[in-house]
């Protein structure tokens, strides 16, 4: 598939297929569930829109009863991040003495999570946990590197499963990576 970004023809390359997701998304609620009181109600926190996909893949495997939350955040404008974390819906109430679970699409830079994570502790929550499905190690502090991560990736703009390019592209089934296109020579 070929996609032309500010002006630049590049291609999305497959990175992890539908299947590999399934399959890993299912290891991670397991492993959140090993981790979990499997009595106490978990609020999940679902980032929107970019974690769509991947929260409702991971719900769905996790044994515990569950309060489903949304929240919007904005920082991305096209393939560049803005800097600058925007809540676009308000934080849930009552979430004082809460466990929650963020689900979120992908950490690069860190700052959307710990923007949420300082939200959630002025909220007084009991506990807090992060899942995401990709990772950007190389983005970020180590220290914002999530308790449960699907896939730990390089640094190339990613789409599909519910991550987008200005808003396109969400509902690919799998992961691609945009990769400058090499014009094979005639
Ligand atoms: P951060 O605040 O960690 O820099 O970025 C967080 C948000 O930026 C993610 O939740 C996601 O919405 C967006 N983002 C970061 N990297 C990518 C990427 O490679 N592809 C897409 N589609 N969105 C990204
Ligand atoms: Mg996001």
């Amino acid at each position: 598939m070929q996609i032309v970004v500010e002006g630049r023809p590049m291609v999305a390359r497959p990175l992890y297929s539908r299947e590999q997701i399934e399959n890993r998304v299912a290891t991670l609620a397991a492993q959140i569930n090993r981790e979990s009181d499997a009595e106490a109600c978990l609020t999940v926190l679902i980032v929107l829109h970019g974690a769509f996909l991947f929260a409702a893949d991971l719900v769905r495997g996790l044994a515990m009863p569950t309060l489903i939350e949304t929240i919007r955040l904005r920082s991305y404008h096209g393939t560049q991040s803005s800097g600058v974390i925007e809540a676009v819906t308000p934080l849930p109430a009552d979430l004082k003495g809460k466990d929650v679970l963020i689900v979120e699409d992908i950490v690069d830079t860190g700052k959307s999570l710990a923007y949420l994570r300082q939200a959630l502790e002025k909220a007084q929550v009991a506990r807090v946990r992060v899942a995401c499905l990709l990772d950007k190690p190389d983005a970020h502090d180590p220290a914002l590197t999530p308790e449960y991560v699907g896939f730990s990736i390089g640094k190339n703009f990613v789409i599909g499963y519910g991550l987008d390019l200005d808003g396109k592209y969400r509902n690919l089934p799998y992961v691609a990576e945009l990769v400058p296109q090499t014009n094979s020579p005639a």
